[in-house]
């Protein structure tokens, strides 16, 4: 299978492309072929969005949200299909692939909902005879970048407010799972979604997403990805005023004090730790603990972390997929690596799983670190796989302070039965999304996602809040 850009509502070779195989990170069995882009192909792309997001910009909002409410249809109808290729292309188990897909089937129904609701304001004018007031309007032709960990939902984090605003996207998915947006790209063009509204450009950062940040009719980067390309993105963004948003990093934390449920809270570590074998930006990687408990709450995670299942996705009774590169697999254990010499003590895993069937893709067992440093790299630096660390602390304020002391600023989490602790952590915690009794992961999708600090800039993908990033108030005064 070849996969091919979707441009101005055609499928099309890339001009002097060359073919990058897709493999399946859980058997590295080769899947497809994607294109390899170029600027050439990107400015082809900007072309026809440009042109297309004239007239569409004039289609009633309410009318641009019907073909939401279609494309929410036909994923809801292929639902099961698209699991499977997620689970085939990224490895996530198959029970979060529905769950995934199931998130953007909620963002199409819940963002056409915005199209009828796109308000604006009327404002009293400070002189006779005048009316004042602000709409949102769109801002044209948009980019979006987007990782290989959530390769549906946060596509539709992104498409789906863009398009019910009215701007035309060109789309760059990472290289890793091309299948799923060719999946939706097909799903635009059953919808009906006019030529040149939605275009797929396939192809790497380097070459195609630096094309789209250079180019001057794309007015919006919106972008998810590691830290250090977020920087880059914002520099040239900057350099070309184009409006920036980075969604990127985490270091995110489970606080567990000496009040909580403990059974609840090795629940939330499981499963905000080790879901999507730990690849999400939201990723529970550090586990901050009250001394009184730790004893304990070491012991049952441990208990449960040890019953995990590790193997292909596709087998209903695996609760841990693979990661997704050899490279990735790499990254992780020079971690386990650095933690063993900063002098943690490692609990359990810290290996790459090379037994058959195993030895085919890339499998890390889950694995704990205990007695871990604060400022420790393995405790500061995001290692993006199923690597946890265990910190002890003295008191509720420590707690805090050690949640709060690395450069990100995506998730956290609190476990209390004390209801004064849980308000103050909501107002302490220096994090864009906050869990009361809960893991680090699961945000959903009609509330603002995104993080403070290291992690962004201030924009959120998701909710409302998104149409920020998707339009421009226009503020209007009419004498009369
Ligand atoms: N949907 C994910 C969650 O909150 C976050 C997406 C991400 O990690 O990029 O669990």
């Amino acid at each position: 299978m070849k996969l091919t850009n979707y441009v101005n509502g055609e499928w099309q070779e890339a001009v002097n492309s060359d073919f990058t195989p897709v493999l399946n990170p859980a058997t590295g069995e080769q899947l497809a072929q994607v294109q390899m882009s170029t600027a050439a192909d990107v400015e082809a792309a900007a072309r026809a969005a440009k042109t297309a997001q004239k007239k569409w910009a004039k289609v009633p909002a309410p009318k641009r949200a019907d073909y939401l409410y279609e494309i929410g249809r036909l994923m809801k109808e292929d639902k099961e299909h698209l699991a499977q290729v997620l689970t085939k292309e990224m490895g996530k188990v198959i029970e979060e692939a529905r769950g995934e897909v199931q998130e953007g089937i909620d963002m199409a129904f819940y963002m056409a909902g915005e199209g009828r609701r796109m308000f604006g304001e009327t404002t009293p004018s400070e002189l006779a005879d005048k009316f004042a007031m602000s709409v949102r309007s769109p801002i044209g032709v948009v980019g979006l970048i987007t990782p290989w960990n959530f390769p549906v939902a946060i596509a539709t984090w992104k498409s789906f407010p863009a398009i019910v605003a009215g701007n035309a996207f060109l789309w760059k998915p990472a290289t890793e799972t091309p299948m799923m947006a060719f999946e939706m790209a097909k799903i635009f063009e059953a919808a009906g979604l006019p030529p040149g509204v939605a275009n797929v450009v396939f192809g790497s950062g380097a070459e195609v997403g630096t094309a789209m940040i250079e180019h001057p009719d794309i007015k919006v980067i919106s972008f998810t990805g590691s830290t250090e390309t977020g920087r880059k993105v914002a520099e040239a963004g900057g350099r070309n005023l184009k409006k920036v948003s980075l969604e990127m990093g985490g270091k995110n934390a489970v606080i567990v004090m000496d009040d909580a449920d403990l059974d609840l809270a090795v629940d939330g570590i499981l499963w905000s730790a080790y879901g999507t074998a730990g690849q999400r930006c939201t990723a529970c990687s550090r586990v901050i603990v009250h001394k009184g408990i730790k004893e304990e709450l070491q012991r049952r995670l441990l208990e449960k972390v040890e019953m995990l299942t590790v193997g292909d996705g596709l087998d209903e009774t695996v609760k841990v997929g693979p990661v997704i590169n050899k490279k990735a697999l790499e990254k992780i254990h020079s971690y386990v690596e650095i933690g063993q010499q900063e002098g943690a003590k490692l609990l359990v895993g810290g290996a790459v799983l090379n037994d058959a069937p195993l030895d085919k893709g890339n499998y890390y067992a889950p694995t704990v670190f205990t007695d871990v440093l604060p400022d420790m790299r393995i405790a500061q630096e995001e290692i993006f796989g199923p690597v946890v660390s265990i910190i002890e602390v003295s008191s509720f304020e420590e707690a805090i302070g050690v949640n709060n002391g690395v450069i990100y600023g995506l998730s956290s989490s609190i476990y209390t039965s004390d209801v004064n602790r849980a308000f103050k952590a909501q107002r302490d915690l220096d994090t864009g999304i906050v869990y009361i009794n809960a893991g680090t992961t699961g945000a959903e999708i009609h509330l603002p996602f995104g993080g403070t600090k290291g992690t962004g800039n201030g924009h959120r993908d998701s909710g409302v809040a998104a149409l920020d990033v998707f339009t421009e108030w226009k503020s209007v005064y009419i004498d009369f």
